[in-house]
């Protein structure tokens, strides 16, 4: 195997959860050739710390965005600062944000701070980082309504025809830890069926943590897992792979 450049397209290495060993982690992260990490903002008052975290280790890229799950955290002001924040601190892209039905949340107050979001990115002509939930034909249906500059559709787990639709809208799919598990019958469906050029890999982390490390908090240092498994399951090898995928995140999200 030579060089492989690796992007993690969404890991929330600013969470305490990796308060104690950060620095380590990113050590063990670039001897994996895990060079680039895309760290999404979940709420407004974790955007300073992980805007601080991003801009002293090289490789971090901020997005800041309201993550639908913290729906009752979040007040209309957080707009106001999002827009503020987008013109100033040049993330990458306006995330996460998006709708989740999974978890009985106020689905109105989650549809209107979703397009509040859409519209700052659509002016700050970023993409988006998607986090949805049983919502994927709402989510399709607001951005043919509110058009972005494309984005991820983060640990995506909808159907082929949800994914050409996203495809359509610019957007890649993220796929990461889930795949490395073998009752994941239908992710790994996903996985192979769709085209190379619509998948980006990612972790999650701390979340989502695959099979070998099952029960153990997740890190981005584990990416390399799910590009074997997306190389197995693809019948592919690991450095076309690699480079596949590395392109499509340097692609949407325009990294340098
Ligand atoms: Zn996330």
């Amino acid at each position: 195997m030579g060089i492989m450049e690796l992007i993690d397209t969404h890991c929330h290495i600013d969470v305490e959860a990796f308060d104690a060993d950060r620095h380590e982690v990113l050590g063990h992260c670039h001897e994996k050739g895990v060079n680039r990490i895309i760290v999404p903002g979940i709420e407004a008052k974790t955007w300073d710390r992980l805007g601080k975290i991003c801009a002293e280790y090289p490789g971090l890229f901020p997005a800041y965005g309201l993550h639908p799950v913290f729906v009752d955290q979040h007040t209309d002001d957080d707009l106001i600062t999002l827009e503020t924040r987008l013109q100033t601190e040049n993330p990458v892209a306006v995330g996460e944000i998006g709708l989740d039905f999974y978890l009985d949340l106020d689905k109105d107050r989650q549809q209107s701070l979703f397009e509040a979001q859409l519209r700052l990115a659509q002016t700050a002509a970023l993409p988006v980082i998607l986090h949805v939930r049983k919502a994927h034909d709402t989510v399709l249906s607001t951005l043919s309504r509110i058009p972005v500059n494309g984005g991820i559709c983060h640990a995506f787990n909808g159907s082929v025809e949800q994914a050409h639709r996203y495809m359509e809208l610019g957007f890649k799919l993220g796929f990461g830890g889930m795949l490395t598990y073998e009752r994941s019958h239908k992710l790994h469906r996903l996985a192979q069926q769709l085209p190379i050029d619509a998948i980006v890999l990612e972790t999650d982390a701390p979340d989502m943590t695959g099979s070998s490390h099952h029960g153990n908090r997740n890190s981005p240092e584990y990416l390399p897992e799910c590009l074997t498994s997306l190389a197995r399951l693809r019948n592919e090898d690991v450095a076309s792979i690699a480079e596949q995928t590395t392109a499509n995140a340097n692609a949407v999200l325009s990294l340098s």
